[in-house]
């Protein structure tokens, strides 16, 4: 066990500031009433979206994804740059493990990691990542699958393959067939 607890977001967005080309990613979460923002690579955002589709693949359907009704809040206290990422599926809790590390204090840029079961879990993890210095995140399975589907869109152009089922994302919005939405996607 680390000796810090998670942050359980209400609720978790991706957000992009500045014109097309140059925009920064950011990804921002309130938990107990205090605002995390974490600067992001947009490859990084690609890779983590894909990231949570593959995990969730191998877990329980998500439900009702969200309505994300939150908007980004500007701000200039950015937690940290995000480095090393390590996102896994916790059996035990069920639920999405996201650990992000300060760029600062990573080895290397990017390094994901997926397979966690409950019995390594935690200490795994954080012999891979400095976690004094990391944040670490714990979002229900249908928090993961919007985010990765909310990240996809703005990281990628046009009508990208939704993270989780593969059909196009569109961008007035996709009801999953991976998830238990009601509505098929939309072409
Ligand atoms: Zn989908």
């Amino acid at each position: 066990m680390t000796n810090m607890s998670p942050i359980i977001p209400n609720w978790i967005i991706f957000a992009t500031v500045g014109p097309v080309g140059e925009r920064t990613f950011y990804l921002q979460c309130e938990g107990s009433d205090t605002l995390y923002t974490y600067k992001m690579e947009k490859q990084q955002v690609v890779l983590l979206c894909d990231q949570i589709g593959n995990i969730l693949d191998d877990a329980p359907r998500p439900g009702h994804l969200p309505d994300e009704t939150a908007s980004f809040r500007p701000t200039d206290d950015i937690n940290f740059v995000v480095g090393t990422i390590a996102v896994a599926y916790d059996v035990a809790l069920d639920g999405v493990l996201l650990i992000l590390g300060d760029i600062e204090f990573s080895s290397e840029n990017l390094d994901f990691m997926s397979s966690l079961d409950e019995s390594s879990g935690w200490e795994v993890l954080s012999e891979a990542i400095d976690m004094d210095r990391a944040a670490q995140l714990f979002l229900s399975r249908e928090q993961a699958a919007a985010l990765a589907i909310m990240g996809t869109v703005l990281a990628k152009a046009g009508r990208p393959p939704c993270p989780l089922c593969g059909y196009p994302l569109d961008p007035r919005g996709h009801a999953c067939p991976r998830t238990n939405g009601h509505k098929p996607p939309t072409r």
